[in-house]
């Protein structure tokens, strides 16, 4: 059997496909998650405690009950427009929780980290694709929330040997290729679900936010990553602390490459063959015209290579799984 791996969100969207690809790699896993947005479904049978990150005498409680290794950590929120009409929540469940979590883990003596970060954290750099040395100045609180968290892993890093490797994803998208796990966001705010939904019919008045932007084609551009390419991120990161990285690291999880929104649009019409209605709507507040991120320094020294990241087959396993769950997860 191998080593257990702690789970924190397991049963969301990135850390249910992070927990699959840790069983397939050889890892036990357990998730910790407090239901409120994740998905029993989406454990496939998998170890799993129900609790919050809010609450340290659980944390604890767990830490003692189970041999821990090393903790993945995707508990939190991650709607943006949430954060900038709630930040009190954002700043609740994602900062105290993280420091929640990093206390307790400091208690039972467990100092391996995986920490989910994102590319909100770099705000709208000037020049793309945004390299991990760049300056990291959110624009919402949301980012905030997250670069406050590496600040706690860097400074933990450093008082208490704390190892830990953040992961700033760009846009994850996509399903498992294998159809067993997919995206339910609920509300879905996300640009490919949506584009999907119209594409099978279904009244989601999909809004093509802003045509007037400094692109090619007038619409924003982001560097969309396979959830499953995501997924091998994290085995690599954690391989890489269990072989004995110390220290506080980052890397980004781009592919260097960008879509529009009507590239994306495109491939989904390509790829269902159909019809993907939409209308253009005023620019949703607080969006950079263009975000890519470079992987140089992941491949460089993880050795990340991306497998199922290019925009036709990230809507083709997300069509899949939406044609099989068309009302996601079952409640
Ligand atoms: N977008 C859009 N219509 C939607 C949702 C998103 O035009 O209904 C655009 C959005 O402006 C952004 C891109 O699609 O440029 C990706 O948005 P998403 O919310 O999926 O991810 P984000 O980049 O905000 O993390």
């Amino acid at each position: 059997m191998g080593p257990m791996m702690l789970v924190t969100g397991g049963a969301g969207y990135i850390g249910s496909h992070v927990a699959l690809a840790l069983r397939e790699a050889g890892f036990r896993t357990l998730v910790l998650d407090d239901f409120s947005e994740g998905h029993r479904d989406a454990l496939l049978g998998g170890a799993a405690v129900a609790g919050s990150l809010l609450d340290p005498a659980f944390l604890q409680a767990v830490f003692a009950e189970h041999e821990i290794t090393a903790v993945l950590h995707f508990g939190g929120r991650c709607y943006v427009g949430e954060s900038v009409t709630d930040p009190g929540r954002y700043y609740h469940h994602n900062v105290v929780g993280t420091k929640n979590l990093l206390d307790a883990m400091r208690a039972a003596g467990v100092r391996a980290l995986v920490f989910s970060s994102t590319c909100a954290t770099y705000g709208e750099p000037a020049t793309m694709p945004i390299v991990e040395t760049m300056p990291q100045v959110p624009v919402n609180p949301y980012g905030h929330t997250k670069l406050v968290c590496e600040f706690l892993l860097r400074d933990y890093a450093r008082a208490y040997g704390l190892c830990a490797v953040a992961l700033r994803y760009f846009n994850a998208a996509g399903a498992d290729p294998a159809g067993r796990l997919g995206e339910d966001h609920r509300p879905e705010t996300h640009l490919i679900p949506l584009v999907l939904a119209a594409a099978a019919g279904r009244p989601v008045a999909l809004r093509v936010f802003g045509d007037d932007y400094p692109t090619p084609d007038g619409t924003c551009i982001r560097d969309y990553v396979h959830v499953t390419d995501l997924a091998s991120a994290h085995v690599l990161a954690l391989q890489s602390l269990l072989a004995g990285r110390t220290g506080f690291s980052a890397f980004n999880l781009g592919n260097a490459q960008g879509s529009s929104v009507r590239e994306v649009i495109a491939a989904a019409v390509a790829a269902t063959g159909r019809p993907v209605p939409h209308t253009i709507a005023p620019r949703r507040a607080g969006d950079p015209p263009v975000l890519v991120g470079s992987p140089d320094k992941i491949r460089r020294e993880l050795g990340w290579l991306p497998q199922h990241s290019d925009l036709a087959t990230i809507v083709s396993t997300a069509w899949r799984w939406h044609q099989a769950h068309p009302e996601g997860y079952a409640r």
